[in-house]
């Protein structure tokens, strides 16, 4: 890679994206769609690549935050179905309509205002229903006294003129996590759910998509897959659960040594002065800092992976740089890379140590940092923010 990338990057690996894609479709059967979770530019990964790639695979359907995400996915020629988690204002109605997205809808007012606004753009708006069972964040409440008002609430929504209601969907609070507890919440949430599409079934409104397996679902409760599934983080390999699933991390993120400098028993390091030597060091300096995604709570409690051992890192991370020791890395030397996480350590053990979800050490590694992406072992496409 040439020299302007050789300052702090990420590979992405898409062979492994791939693999993971397709043993989840293996995992739910041909009966089961797959959607892909792509929000917050697929979990860091870049939103279109990845894209691109569950759609050379087939992707059922593929999901994003925001209007911003989806347009960014059609504008680079992304053609599968693409769905819109959070809102979108009735004023951009017309150009959901134009751009084949499909628009979460989780409360009848909105989608009063979308049924005028479609008919206003003279096109029909595809949407799938929003459930409430128990997350408390977006949808129809539907749990104990709202159970009856929601089933109509949801009924007249589906009736309105210009909207088709392809799918219905719900979200778990607790699918992921261990212990009786949660799995007596994540099975109540499921109960709330199919109570409420029951209920509607029974008045003649039926969807073509039902929804509500996130990754912790798919994982753990292969009942509850219905007619798609939204895995998010197990894709990109992240979690115990990917593990346990036997899927591979997709992102790996390095850097490379800048200086080496060796100094005296007694020599403060960086910021603060957090850490001092204890005897005759070899200092390298890397260029990752916390504006890249590499956070401050990592300073002297993380080490770094070289081709010749862990260099662990000396005194603060820097916004720009840190420093790691490497005197018993003998063999290491300026311009070599090294690996933040990756082969060696995983983002989960980042996460771990900063206290924290390995969905957040991905997410933060920064648009200052080239992605680099694989395919076939060799680099196929970059994608930068900065510096074009
Ligand atoms: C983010 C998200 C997902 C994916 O969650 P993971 O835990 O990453 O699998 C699925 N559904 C909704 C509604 C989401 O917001």
């Amino acid at each position: 890679m040439e020299q302007a990338l050789r300052r702090t990057w990420t590979e992405i690996d898409l062979d492994h994206l791939l693999y993971n894609y397709q043993t989840l479709c293996r995992r739910v059967g041909p009966d089961v769609r797959v959607l892909g979770v792509v929000k917050a530019d697929a979990y860091g990964h870049g939103a279109v690549q990845v894209a691109r790639t569950l759609e050379e695979a087939g992707v059922g359907y593929l999901a994003v935050s925001s209007l911003d995400e989806a347009r960014e996915l059609r504008s680079h020629g992304v053609s599968a179905p693409v769905l819109i988690l959070g809102h979108t204002p009735p004023e951009q109605v017309g150009e959901l309509i134009r751009l084949k997205i499909t628009q979460t809808v989780s409360a009848e007012a909105k989608a009063e205002e979308y049924s005028a606004a479609a008919c206003a753009a003279g096109g029909v708006l595809r949407i799938h229903i929003k459930l409430d069972t128990g997350m408390s964040r977006l949808g129809f409440l539907c749990r104990g006294e709202h159970f009856e008002g929601g089933v109509a609430r949801i009924a007249r929504s589906c009736a309105l003129p210009h909207l088709d209601a392809e799918g219905i969907y719900t979200h778990f609070a607790a699918s992921d996590e261990p212990g009786e507890d949660s799995r007596a919440y994540t099975e109540e949430q499921f109960q709330m759910f199919c109570r409420v599409t029951k209920a509607l079934a029974g008045q003649g409104r039926t969807f073509a998509l039902r929804h509500c397996a996130n990754s912790g679902a798919v994982a753990y409760y292969p009942h509850m897959w219905l007619d798609m599934v939204r895995p998010g983080v197990v894709l990109y390999g992240l979690t115990e659960m990917a593990q346990e699933l036997g899927l591979k991390p997709v992102m790996r993120l390095k850097t490379c040594v800048s200086t080496i400098k060796t100094y005296e028993a007694g020599v403060c390091i960086s910021y603060g002065r957090t850490f001092r030597t204890a005897r005759r060091t070899r200092v390298g300096v890397l260029p990752i800092g916390y504006a890249d995604g590499f956070f401050r709570c990592f300073s002297n409690c993380f080490s770094v992976a070289t081709a010749d051992g862990p260099a662990p890192v000396l005194g603060r991370i820097c916004m720009d740089m840190c420093m790691v020791d490497l005197t018993d890395c003998p063999h290491v030397n300026v311009g070599d890379t090294i690996e933040i996480f990756g082969e060696k350590n995983s983002a989960g053990d980042l996460a771990h140590i900063a206290g924290t979800i390995p969905y957040e050490i991905v997410c933060a590694v920064s648009k200052r940092v080239p992605r680099i992406y694989y395919r076939s072992g060799a680099p196929v496409e970059r994608k930068l923010w900065i510096g074009q």
